[in-house]
């Protein structure tokens, strides 16, 4: 039998934040309904990372009081770090402040710091404060007030035998900065400024994840403390290699070795794109059919890109094609739209027209109609035509129509950071 669950209740460590585990609190009755998503733990979780902290514990709690206590307690048994996000407001369904104090056996207690600092909030935006705001600045006894520049909740710490509870507010856009400017510091502090791990972050395209896997499978083997994920999104294989002791450089050189030009590098494609062209000092245009302009718009994501992106057409019909890049009516005629012919025909027109060094389009059949044997939906042709070659390549994408056009789009932003590369 089982023994009760009592005696295997996890004790939080002696060594305070020092021993490192965090437990993130997420609540809301809205997450729990799929009414909004629960982005504050991954930003959480992201940010910690830059410290060398790692999450290992997370629960969504309803707004409720008695929930949210046993939550807390619980949190508070797993992890020497507890961030809970959200229910800071002054509503009665807001009950952060009364849990926590209920959860560690301190009384709430008006802060004048904190009302005054809501007051002028409200003031300085001429807002109508409501009686029921003088609730925000009640907090546990002891607590520790963290400002809130882009809000009128303040958040809140508790600091006890070196372990923490931080108050958060539930708005991505309060709870980021409140994160970064007060959590962080004090948690690198706490945790003695040295980082528990190192993380090695690379994009790889073109190459199948299993492929990937192989590969940083074996470099990572058997290097004690290491170790290793993968995530797939929109043909981009992403690697994440966390050492526990020493440097990764090793094993960094390994992958570059074998991952050859397949490693695209840290950043998006976009963005790798952007820093090759204005490196290299080179102008850009773009004739999208099937992508309609989503690589325009990537591109466009990438600040300074006006050094390099001179114009971007959507050419959709046939007539678009000739009239605007000048592709030749009989190749269309002869091959098709969706040919390696009209590609070529599409990325030589448009940087000739456009006076650009590089000149990039896509051709395809994005569904769900349109396809045909020879022709599937899904199959896009892409080229890229710089220092007087062009070279045109095949790919066939699944999915919706989105997720085809995002493929495609990424397939021939690689095939110009390939053709920059060499
Ligand atoms: P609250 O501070 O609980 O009143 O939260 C205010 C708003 O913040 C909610 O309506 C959500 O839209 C947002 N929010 C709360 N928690 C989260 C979370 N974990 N991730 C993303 N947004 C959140
Ligand atoms: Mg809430």
């Amino acid at each position: 039998m089982r023994k009760p669950h009592r005696a295997e209740a996890p004790r939080p460590s002696r060594r305070g934040a020092k021993a490192g585990r965090v437990a993130v609190l997420s609540t809301g009755t809205e997450l729990l309904r799929g009414r909004s998503t629960d982005t504050n733990l991954a930003s959480i979780a992201r940010a910690l990372e830059t410290i060398g902290l790692e999450v290992s514990y997370h629960a969504t709690a309803p707004d409720d009081l008695d929930r949210l206590v046993e939550e807390i307690r619980l949190a508070s048994a797993r992890a020497e770090i507890v961030i809970l996000t959200g229910g800071l407001g002054p509503t009665e369904d807001d009950f952060t402040r009364r849990a926590a104090a209920e959860a560690y056996g301190r009384e709430l207690v008006f802060r004048p710091s904190a009302w005054n600092a809501i007051r002028s909030r409200f003031r300085r935006f001429r807002i109508p404060m409501a009686a029921i705001n003088r609730r925000q600045a009640f907090l546990p006894r002891g607590a520790r007030i963290l400002p809130n520049p882009n809000g009128s909740a303040p958040g809140f710490v508790v600091e006890s035998a070196g372990r923490f509870f931080f108050a958060l507010p539930g708005p991505p856009r309060e709870m980021v900065p409140m994160l970064q400017r007060q959590v962080l510091p004090r948690l690198a502090a706490a945790i003695g400024g040295k980082p528990r791990f190192k993380l090695w972050e690379a994009r790889v395209f073109g190459m199948p994840e299993g492929t990937v896997d192989e590969i940083v499978r074996h470099v990572v083997a058997r290097r004690p403390g290491a170790s290793y994920g993968l995530t797939v999104s929109g043909g981009t294989v992403n690697i994440t290699l966390r050492v526990e002791r020493g440097s990764p450089l090793p094993m960094v050189r390994a992958l570059r070795r074998k991952l050859g030009l397949f490693l695209v590098g840290p950043k998006s494609l976009e963005e790798t794109v952007g820093d090759l062209l204005l490196r290299r000092g080179k102008t850009i245009a773009l004739a999208e059919s099937c992508t309609g302009g989503l690589i325009s718009h990537k591109l466009t994501n990438v600040a300074g890109i006006s050094a390099a992106l001179l114009e971007a057409c959507v050419c959709y019909s046939n007539r678009s094609k000739i009239s605007r890049l000048g592709v030749p009516a009989p190749t269309i005629r002869r091959h098709g739209a969706v040919s390696a012919e009209v590609a070529a025909a599409m990325a030589e027109g448009a940087a000739r027209t456009a006076g650009a060094d590089v000149g990039v389009a896509v051709t395809g059949i994005a569904g769900p109609s349109g396809g045909s044997k020879k022709k599937p939906v899904g199959l896009a042709w892409h080229a890229v035509h710089y220092r007087g070659r062009t070279r045109a390549e095949r790919g066939v994408f699944p999915g919706d129509r989105m997720a085809i056009k995002e493929r495609a789009a990424h397939f021939a932003l690689d095939l110009v950071r390939r053709a920059l590369s060499e």
